[in-house]
């Protein structure tokens, strides 16, 4: 098989990072986003480090170039040779110009879900605050506990409405436009079936074409 290089979008709560790791172990590529690419760098204490930690720091966005940067450099290790998945990157056309001739995605999937249910999914999301994981609870308003740690389960302040709600219009305005510039390549996908549902949508769209 040649060279599969996929790009992920979607709202908050559409499951991007759900699928891009089903994705990875299906095709046996490596997933990243930009955010894990920080981090990453951050941890190893590279000489980029200093610079990122100082927009952190004053929070500042990290310039594009800099991201780009490190893209470059993780796309051109060997384990990225059969391809990889970026994971909600570009986020908006100032990033996929930078990136363009570069990085050409086989296919970038969309993962479609309206504004109510990306709402309704986030505001059941919870998590430990001391393992870090991650639930989807039934009901945010009662006591919920980590079955790991059985610690109280928290509301992340990014999970808070206003904030999601802002996220969103941000996405419509800023993200969304690139379905134009993707277009020839463009898989939407219907994101508000089951976790599986998805994957196998987007399976069959990759391994038709
Ligand atoms: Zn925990």
């Amino acid at each position: 098989m040649k060279k599969l290089i996929l790009f992920i979008m979607g709202p908050q709560g559409s499951g991007k990072d759900t699928q891009a790791e089903l994705l990875s172990k299906e095709f046996k590529i490596p997933t990243f986003s930009a955010g894990g690419l920080l981090r990453d760098e951050i941890k190893r204490r590279s000489p980029l480090s200093d610079e990122i930690n100082s927009y952190i720091s004053k929070g500042f966005i990290v310039p594009t170039r800099i991201i780009y940067q490190l893209i470059m450099n993780k796309i051109n290790q060997p384990e990225c040779e059969r391809g990889f998945i970026l994971n909600g990157y570009p986020r908006n056309k100032e990033q996929a110009e930078a990136i363009k001739g570069k990085i050409e995605p086989t296919f970038v999937i969309l993962l479609d879900i309206p504004d109510k249910i990306a709402i309704e999914r986030i505001s059941h999301r919870m998590i430990c605050p001391k393992c870090g994981r991650v639930y989807t609870v039934k009901d945010p308003n009662k006591d919920n506990y980590c079955e790991v740690c059985h610690v109280k389960l928290v509301r992340r302040d990014d999970d808070k409405e206003e904030i999601i709600k802002k996220r969103l219009e941000l996405y419509h305005k800023e993200t969304e436009p690139l379905k134009e510039i993707y277009k020839d390549k463009l898989l939407i996908i219907d994101g508000t079936k089951s976790v599986k549902e998805v994957f196998n949508d987007i399976k069959n769209k990759i391994t038709k074409k």
